[in-house]
């Protein structure tokens, strides 16, 4: 597997970097503080590309692979994992499905919008009585003529309130099981499709969290994205896809946490001499370091799969999904550490990075369905 970088990918990489130290850290604080992302960030973002990073200029993204977009989620969540969290939403859980199971026509309509960045969408799968075993869902999609109609209520879906148009899973047929869940496409607006409960968070409380509520909401066939009743294809894939994207996003907090830390070691004095100087810290620096090191490799394996498209790549997206989440977990407890009491206070950032990190081992799959779906497939592999 070839870890160079192309000219193209190195060159995405120090734009985003370079804009998110710019645009995005000095700020991410007041984000957090206000409870939300600036309209005219995102569309700063929109603006370089990054809302639609993998899908052809043809339907208003950038055209480039899904190493580069995770490299540039990577970077952007070094800076502020709320802004992230918004971008990955668009790029991978909207943008993503719709790019691999859409029409021409519903990619026009419903992709094109959203990789401009002009109409922003979200992933409703997660229901009050339905989160890990997510085919269990109960919202019901009736046919209604040429079209359906749709009853129920999705729970913490991100950029809820700030989007234009959603994929939506409903069963047709509860007794069906999972071959009864249909993926649709509905546009915010629709009569019946409103923003219920605005989630109040541990971290990442710039991003939008909300309950989304469906009340006899009409949508024609053309609606309907994929097949009737192979929602869980839709469904299924796409979090393959979302999970690099989650790893991505825990290696920006980790890396974060390490520029933080490894600064603060270095000016802080304590016992006449900077607690750099003690092995205790160092240690926990090469421990942070090396376990990023990790984690990255695990993610750009796992990316470059999907950019090849030479089939699938579950476990690998789940084993990354699986030890990033949990490293930037540990990681930011370490940083925590090492800035001793001052960790703990909002006046540094590393108090934000822990709570956001906490975050990433518990959607897109907990760690426990990621080692369901390792075990699965490894055993699958040696019957
Ligand atoms: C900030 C945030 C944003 C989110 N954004 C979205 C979004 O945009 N769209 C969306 O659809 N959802 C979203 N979610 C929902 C998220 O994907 C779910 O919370 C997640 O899948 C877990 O489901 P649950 O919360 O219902 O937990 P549960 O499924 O109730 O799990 C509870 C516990 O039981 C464990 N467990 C469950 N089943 C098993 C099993 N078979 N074996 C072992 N352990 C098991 C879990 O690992 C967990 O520890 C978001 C969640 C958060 C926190």
């Amino acid at each position: 597997m070839d870890f160079n970088l192309t000219d193209e990918q190195k060159a995405l990489r120090d734009m985003v970097r370079d804009f998110a130290a710019k645009e995005i850290a000095p700020r991410a604080q007041a984000f957090d503080e206000q409870g939300a992302i600036p309209k005219a960030l995102l569309d700063q973002m929109a603006g370089l590309g990054l809302m639609g990073i993998c899908v052809p200029s043809e339907y208003g993204g950038a055209g480039m692979d899904y190493l580069a977009y995770i490299l540039a989620l990577e970077e952007v969540c070094r800076a502020s994992a709320s802004v992230g969290l918004a971008m990955t939403v668009n790029n991978t859980l909207y943008g993503d499905p719709l790019l691999r199971f859409g029409t021409h026509e519903q990619k026009l309509s419903w992709l094109a919008p959203a990789a401009r960045g002009e109409r922003l969408g979200c992933y409703c799968l997660t229901e009050p009585g339905s989160g890990s075993d997510a085919m269990a869902l109960s919202t019901t999609a009736v046919k209604d003529g040429d079209g359906y109609v749709l009853n129920g209520s999705k729970l913490f879906i991100t950029n809820g309130a700030i989007s234009s148009q959603a994929i939506i899973f409903a069963t047709i047929d509860k007794s069906k099981g999972h071959k009864g869940v249909t993926a649709f496409l509905v546009d915010k607006a629709t009569p019946g499709f409103s923003v219920g409960k605005k989630e109040r968070k541990m971290g990442l409380l710039a991003s939008d969290t909300c309950e989304m509520i469906l009340e006899n909401v009409r949508v024609r066939a053309d609606q309907v994205l994929g097949k009737v009743g192979e929602g869980y294809k839709v469904a299924f894939s796409t979090l393959d896809a979302g999970r690099i994207g989650i790893a991505a996003q825990s290696l920006g907090i980790a890396e974060a946490c390490l520029d933080a830390a490894t600064a603060y070691a270095k000016r802080r004095f304590q016992f006449g001499k900077p607690i750099a100087e003690f092995q205790a810290i160092q240690w926990m620096l090469a421990d942070m370091a090396t376990e990023i090191e990790a984690a990255r490799l695990l993610t750009y394996r796992a990316a470059l799969l999907k950019a090849e498209g030479q089939g699938r790549y579950t476990r690998e997206a789940s084993m990354a999904k699986l030890y990033a989440s949990e490293m930037g977990n540990r990681v930011a407890s370490h940083a925590m550490q090492i800035y001793g009491g001052s960790g703990y206070m909002k006046d540094y950032p590393v108090e934000r990075y822990f709570r956001d990190a906490r975050a990433t081992p518990l959607y897109e799959g907990t760690s426990e369905i990621q080692r369901l779906v390792i075990a699965r497939e490894l055993l699958k592999e040696t019957a």
